[in-house]
């Protein structure tokens, strides 16, 4: 494949739009989508046809391998309008990068970074009245990759639809979450795919979370698959442990999802001074702080929810009860880059792209 030979962008527009049926003051996450969607088919080798159209349903065999092997990856990436009118995406070149890392992992083919950024930057502008000013809201953008190829034999399809997907998302603040540490099942291994952007690793957590739910706990924080000692990330977000006035998240690794925004908070944490530890972090070190009183927040960060406090966890069959903090780390780090993101602040670090 010669991912320079640039092929045009058919944009085909929807006669009509749907967002009048659209009440943006009452949006489910992810579940209403915008006018128009993005879809490529890798055939004999290459990428071709890059289309644009309207969303709407795709006829795709039963026999598609993506049904029987689960070769699909994705992303999750948002645009935000700030109060001009001008809409920005927030570092997607990172995105781009870690969907084809996703997607080497999966033996699927990468994809060309001047289609994916032509077919990104064009499907928000035809959709632009679907992101909304104002703080927190923005529009969810959902790239991924299927393998269409016909046959169940267990073998790398030759066969791919890329596609981009856009649905409107609200500022939701869902409360403080209380996450349950995994001490029986895993999310990923050593050598496995947990650093990918897997389908299937999101379908394999939901049993063991709804084991959680069940017991009032809405996430599971997952530890290392061989022993359970070490805490690494939660279903959809890294996590932080701020422990007196030091920050602490689990170090990269091929178990561990390469987070945009754990990237971003590390940099805005030591932009501001504060110690930054990337280091294994053991459950016993978070268990002994709790306890001593030196634990002061534990927080999650992913694009979805930006930075979500935890107001509990629990190990061993004790929960360990966090207090508030209204001036804390987490609500600092939520400030400062959805500040950035909304070009309502300074961006120093170069994160924002403008679409139009
Ligand atoms: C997507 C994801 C994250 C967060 O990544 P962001 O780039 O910050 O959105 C963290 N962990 C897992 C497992 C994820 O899938």
């Amino acid at each position: 494949m010669n991912s320079s030979t640039k092929q045009k962008l058919d944009i085909q527009k929807a006669e009509s739009s749907r967002i009048g049926q659209v009440d943006f003051n009452n949006l489910t996450f992810g579940s209403t989508f915008s006018d128009h969607m993005f879809e490529c088919d890798y055939k004999d080798g290459e990428w071709q046809n890059p289309t644009i159209k309207p969303y709407g349903p795709l006829t795709i065999s039963p026999g598609a391998k993506v049904f029987h092997y689960g070769q699909a990856v994705f992303e999750g990436m948002k645009a935000y309008k700030d109060d001009d009118g001008k809409v920005w995406l927030f570092r997607p070149e990172e995105n781009f990068n870690r969907i084809n890392k996703s997607s080497k992992r999966m033996a699927i083919p990468e994809f060309p970074k001047d289609i994916f950024f032509e077919a990104l930057t064009e499907l928000v502008k035809i959709d632009k009245e679907w992101v909304k000013k104002g703080l927190g809201n923005s529009l969810y953008i959902r790239p991924f990759v299927m393998a269409t190829q016909v046959g169940v034999s267990a073998s790398p399809s030759t066969e791919y639809k890329f596609m981009i997907l856009m649905s409107p998302a609200q500022a939701y603040y869902t409360g403080d979450v209380k996450v349950e540490i995994a001490e029986h099942y895993s999310r990923s291994a050593n050598g496995g795919v947990g650093a990918a952007k897997a389908a299937g690793n999101y379908g394999a957590q939901f049993f063991p979370t709804n084991l959680a739910r069940e017991k009032g706990f809405q996430q599971v924080i997952w530890t290392d698959a061989s022993k359970h000692e070490y805490l690494e990330e939660a279903g959809t977000m890294n996590v932080f442990f701020r422990v007196n006035d030091t920050l602490l998240t689990a170090p990269i690794s091929d178990r561990i999802l390469d987070g945009v925004t754990r990237k971003s908070v590390i940099a805005l944490a030591k932009r501001d001074n504060i110690t930054v530890e990337e280091r294994p972090v053991s459950v016993s070190e978070i268990v002994e702080a709790a306890k001593n009183g030196n634990l002061k927040e534990i927080f999650g960060a992913g694009t979805a929810a930006v930075i979500s406090p935890v107001s509990a966890f629990s190990y061993h069959d004790t929960v360990y009860d966090l207090e508030h903090q209204d001036n804390g780390f987490a609500m600092r780090f939520k400030k400062e880059l959805m500040d950035i993101q909304h070009n309502r602040s300074e961006d120093p670090f170069g994160w924002r792209y403008e679409v139009l």
